[in-house]
């Protein structure tokens, strides 16, 4: 991956490179991504870095919150002392001499004050959405410092930048959306005038502030979000998302290990995937790169000299209809059955409102003479958005449910896909099913206990055991004919 393109007034030499937890998870992760920077930096390239939380350290944050909201002060406290040793430890294994000296320091006053906020948690007995917001943040703000402090150990000139300067949103605590304006002056302001004089700058991924300097967060897998933001805002060359696989796979290779790596990808084709439940990117990720045409790669940290996916505005015809099966679980089908008003001027509209007013999206609909069959997140808030539907017509749930999404431009104008898809998975209950406006994804709902068999399946389907004469050079999925 030597290729960062230029477009409009692109800052080619630049490039803004992500680090997810994956890839932080100990000081030797850490150091690869010394040696992944150094890497850009030879051949000429400025690079901005995004870290996330070390692995895993999200989850445990939040658990922590959650003890201390029940007002179990002890268990959040015994939660925030392992993080804080395993943090220390990493960073005597990373850092040394006053390198060390100066982050254990900080280490020890950020978990200080991490304390100090759980206790007020416990004492309190609620945690708000602003404080859990507040106690998460310390992932990525830790993170951020230690991997700053290799780079400058390392003759990087690592810079520590506080995202919360940078990344300014509103205050919708646990999903805030960014004000691309305002977080474009910023980076001006801030990070910019730090490139040009030579240093790296490492800034939180995930974490915001509100104008008033209320810490926010932009969701679960965020950082690769910051990412994109940072490269929209500062017409970066390149965007570069470092995880733990080749790139983006045909499916999760959790589940079928035998996935293959797609070599390019269009923004819109990416978008959905990440939507309808590829872990691999964050949903929101490629909005602030398509608007400014800056490619997005997605690469490993374990393995940099792969060349990974690269996301682009046309994606290169391929072999295969589908270039990957996404799956999004915990979904529950709403039903609102209304049997003469269906059709009435304004029902749909009043039906839509309701799931409007408590902000949740729906990800699928289908309708027949008398219901209207939604499918929605299942930890929204349903008991209120039921009620309010209660009110104009019988409502019924159904739990446990998922959605498979099988997507790729080459949907368009196939015959047969349908009933190649649908007899690999004859053997599954379908219970919903869409073909994309877009025409590029085709997406069913199942019962949520069927989705590795179902993605088995349908990856044996499509892109195991391929004919060689239809191996596909340009996106690199090897696909049946
Ligand atoms: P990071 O910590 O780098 O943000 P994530 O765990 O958020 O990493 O995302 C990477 C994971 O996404 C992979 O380990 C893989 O299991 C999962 N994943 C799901 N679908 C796909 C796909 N289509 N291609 C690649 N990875 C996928
Ligand atoms: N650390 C955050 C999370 O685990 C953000 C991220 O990793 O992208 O959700
Ligand atoms: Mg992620």
């Amino acid at each position: 991956m030597s290729e960062v393109h230029g477009v409009g007034e692109a800052r080619t030499g630049l490039v803004v490179m992500k680090f997810g937890g994956t890839s932080l998870e100990d000081a030797k992760a850490m150091l690869r991504t010394v040696s992944i920077v150094r890497g850009r930096r030879e051949k000429g390239l400025s690079s901005i870095v995004v870290v996330s939380a070390m692995a895993k350290v999200t989850d445990q944050l939040l658990a922590a919150a959650t003890a201390a909201g029940r007002g179990d002060k002890a268990g959040a406290l015994a939660i925030a002392a392992r993080l804080r040793n395993r943090h220390i430890e990493t960073a005597a294994d990373l850092l040394c001499g006053e390198f060390f000296a100066a982050i254990e320091r900080e280490i020890r006053a950020r978990f200080d004050s991490l304390d100090d906020l759980l206790r007020g948690i416990a004492a309190v007995g609620e945690l708000t959405p602003r404080t859990g917001d507040k106690v998460v943040s310390y992932g990525e703000r830790i993170s951020s410092q230690m991997v700053a402090a290799a780079f400058a150990q390392h003759e990087l000139n690592g810079v520590h930048v506080d995202a919360r300067k940078c990344i300014v949103t509103d205050d919708h605590y646990g999903k805030a959306a960014p004000q691309e304006d305002a977080i474009e002056r910023k980076l001006n302001e801030l990070v910019l005038p730090l490139v040009e004089a030579g240093y790296t700058p490492v800034m939180g991924g995930f974490i915001g502030a509100t104008v008033d300097g209320i810490t926010t967060t932009l969701g679960r897998g965020g950082s690769d979000f910051t990412a994109a933001l940072v490269g929209g805002g500062l017409h970066a060359g390149a965007i570069e998302i470092w995880t733990d696989v080749n790139g983006i796979m045909t499916t999760d290779p959790r589940i079928c290990p035998d996935a293959l790596r797609v070599k390019t990808i269009s923004f819109e084709e990416a978008a959905e995937l990440a939507y309808f439940g590829a872990k691999v990117l964050h949903p929101a990720t490629i909005l602030p790169a398509v608007q400014k045409s800056i490619p997005v790669w997605v690469l490993n940290s374990r393995n940099p000299e792969n060349e990974g996916t690269k996301i682009t505005a046309m994606a290169p015809p391929c072999a295969s209809p589908f270039k990957s099966i996404a799956a999004k679980k915990r979904l529950t089908i709403i039903d609102v059955v209304a049997s003469r008003m269906l059709m009435s001027h304004g029902y749909l509209k009043a039906v839509f409102d309701v799931f409007d007013k408590y902000h949740c999206a729906i990800d699928m609909v289908s309708t027949s003479e008398v219901s209207i069959s939604v499918t929605v997140d299942s930890n929204q808030r349903l008991p209120e958005i039921c009620a309010e539907l209660g009110k104009i017509a019988d409502v019924k749930l159904e739990g446990h449910k998922a959605l498979i999404c099988m997507v790729g431009e080459d949907i368009r104008g196939r015959s047969g896909i349908s009933s190649r898809v649908f007899s690999a998975i004859r053997h599954i209950n379908v219970r919903m099913i869409s073909q994309g406006a877009s025409e590029i994804n085709m997406s069913f709902m199942i019962e949520e206990s069927d989705v590795e068999e179902a993605v088995r399946s349908l990856h044996a389907e499509f892109f195991v055991d391929p004919d060689p004469t239809v191996f596909d050079a340009e996106t690199g999925v090897v696909a049946k004919a």
